[in-house]
């Protein structure tokens, strides 16, 4: 397998960054290439741009460096989009466009590749799974293998999905071997969550409804309710996946308001449904087990229109049986 440093000879400035609201892989992936970049390219300045990332991450060493305010005129040799497409970049899209070399390393198997240099590999668990067998494993610190370990107990729900493959065991097993503290990582930036989160959740959870002979399950937060609660987005992560633990689930949407007639929509199946493909049709992408996207209308309109898909392709599925 090559190398990403391969990728970097001669380079003298370097741009890391990944998508829009940032999640662990996400977070994990862009610092533990920051952080490996800027022990080996000691000559070369390394910038890591994500939104802010939430507080949780602030155990991942230099974390405070990452910047979140995004200059545009930037031009630089070399621009690494990790775990995403360039039209999730956000701000940093516009840099990304000037940079004289784009690479783009994803997991996600609705990106087609959007660099000079794609590494997409759709059977990873995660970016910080691929990412570890771009780098020299003896080049691999503790605070670099700390933060890819996020990133890969982040994506697969510590190890428990079914994108968890015998090799995604091995490199956590060499990662731990540096020696951090896993059991309280895994607790602090995965499990813990403060009172207000846990009383959204719970609320969203109680007002979820089933459809679909219970085959679906979908839920919502209004802005309101996002004052209310005193929430923001980040707070959020979560619900979906209780509302997919529930017995004969197939498929569970979870949505919140990010503006009038505009929601983000985040779905969830047990491999029945292909949430990816589904989350494609309204413009938006993932993996087939894990996806979502933003829909333009209102509640109701929503979820009708992700009805149609995933009906679909479950009678379809039941043709098959
Ligand atoms: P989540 O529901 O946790 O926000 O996202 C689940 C998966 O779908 C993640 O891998 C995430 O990157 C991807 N995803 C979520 N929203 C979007 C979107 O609007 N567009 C694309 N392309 N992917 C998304
Ligand atoms: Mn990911």
């Amino acid at each position: 397998m090559m190398k990403i440093i391969d990728e970097l000879k001669g380079a003298k400035t370097v741009a890391v960054s990944g998508h829009i609201r940032p999640d662990g892989d996400c977070i994990g992936s862009v610092m533990g290439l920051y952080l490996y970049l800027k022990k080996e390219m000691p000559e070369a300045q390394i910038d890591a741009y994500l939104e802010k990332p939430a507080e949780i991450f602030g155990c991942i060493d230099h974390i405070e460096d990452v910047k979140s305010e995004f200059n545009t005129d930037r031009v630089y040799d070399v621009f690494v989009a990790l775990d995403t497409t360039d039209d999730r970049l956000g701000e940093a899209q516009a840099i990304y466009r000037r940079a004289h070399k784009k690479i783009n390393v994803d997991h996600h198997v609705s990106n087609k590749g959007c660099g000079d240099v794609n590494i997409v590999e759709p059977e990873r668990s995660s970016t910080a799974e691929l990412l570890y067998e771009l780098m020299d494993p003896e080049k691999v610190d503790v605070q670099i293998a700390k933060a890819l370990y996020i990133g890969i107990i982040h994506d697969t729900g510590v190890l428990r999905y079914s994108n968890t493959a015998p090799r995604t065991l091995q490199i956590t097993s060499e990662l731990v071997k540096f020696g951090f503290d896993f059991s309280e990582i895994i607790e602090e930036t995965f499990y813990e969550r403060t009172y207000l989160q846990t009383q959204i959740m719970g609320r969203a959870i109680l007002e979820s409804v089933r459809f679909m002979d219970n085959r679906c399950i979908v839920s919502m937060v209004t802005r309101r309710m996002m004052e209310f609660y005193r929430v923001t987005p980040k707070d959020l992560d979560g619900i979906v996946n209780h509302l997919q633990s529930v017995k004969d689930v197939d498929c569970s949407i979870f949505m919140y308001e990010t503006g009038t007639l505009e929601y983000k929509v985040s779905m969830r199946s047990n491999g029945k449904v292909d949430v990816s493909a589904v989350a494609m049709k309204f413009g938006g992408g993932g993996h087939v087990r894990a996806a979502g996207c933003t829909m333009n209308g209102t509640y109701h309109d929503n979820i009708n229109n992700l009805s149609i898909e995933i009906a679909e392709q479950l009678k379809a599925a039941g043709k098959n049986t």
